[in-house]
């Protein structure tokens, strides 16, 4: 029996399988390309090549969330640089609208 150890319910068990085996995995490093970024702390991931941080699951590297802020947070840095150029947001608003209904 593999769960032998996991007691006390079966969501507990449920829960610990999910997580099963991606708390220990190495992940690829964004920065140097190796599968070396390992768990050091709770959500705290580091390259053990390059020594990179990065900030993820509590036990796997990263989380459907985590995936959809980052998406987010890619998309709000598309329109700083635009605010650079000195567009405001309505202005870059109404350009992407333009440039929708033209295409
Ligand atoms: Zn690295």
């Amino acid at each position: 029996m593999s769960n032998a150890s996991i007691r006390y319910g079966a969501s507990l068990r449920k829960r610990y399988n999910a997580i099963k085996g991606k708390k220990r995995a190495a992940y690829k490093c964004e920065l140097c390309g190796r599968e070396n970024v390992r768990r050091i702390s709770t959500s705290i991931w580091q390259c053990r090549h390059c020594k990179a941080v990065y900030a993820g699951g509590a036990y796997t590297m990263s989380t459907q969330k985590g995936e959809v802020a980052k998406r987010l947070i890619s998309e709000l840095n598309k329109h700083t640089y635009k605010k650079e150029e000195g567009l405001r947001a309505n202005e870059i608003l109404a350009k992407e609208e333009s440039a929708a209904t033209n295409s």
